[in-house]
């Protein structure tokens, strides 16, 4: 079982995202509110990297799809409004979930990825 897989909605003991929310490890914020938090990447790949999560925790994108699918719909808008507001809208810009070990999931608390800055290749390695 990994560290933060737990029965989901309140915070899981052990998990990084949840003690970022916690605000027992520190992050730099970009917006938060009642549902929602987005932080800067601490190894950004891309001169924007903000990584946006749901204050409640799950694991993964299906898991927050089975118990709170609205929370999804939420993360979007606040990308695209933060998108919007970073400066990326005009000449792009990318909000990326990896889910699982062949997706490349390290921290299994949900996050997207919003990205720009620069020109984002395709397809991703
Ligand atoms: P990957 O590590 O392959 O990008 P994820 O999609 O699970 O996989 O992304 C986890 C992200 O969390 C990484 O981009 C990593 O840089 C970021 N990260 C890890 N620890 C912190 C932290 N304390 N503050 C901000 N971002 C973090």
């Amino acid at each position: 079982m990994w560290p933060s897989e737990g029965q989901g909605g309140s915070c899981v003991a052990d998990c990084l995202f949840c003690g970022i929310v916690k605000g027992e490890i520190p992050s730099e914020k970009v917006y938060e509110d009642d549902r929602v938090l987005a932080f800067k990447d601490i190894n950004p790949v891309a001169p924007v990297h903000v990584l946006l999560i749901p204050k409640e925790h799950h694991r993964d994108v299906i898991e927050a799809a089975d118990r709170d699918p609205a929370v999804l719909g939420h993360l979007f808008t606040v990308a695209s409004k933060l998108a919007k507001e970073l400066g990326l809208s005009e000449k792009g810009f990318r909000v990326v979930n990896n889910f699982g070990k062949d997706g490349g999931q390290t921290v299994f608390h949900l996050h997207f990825h919003l990205i720009g800055g620069r020109q984002l290749t395709w397809p991703p390695g």
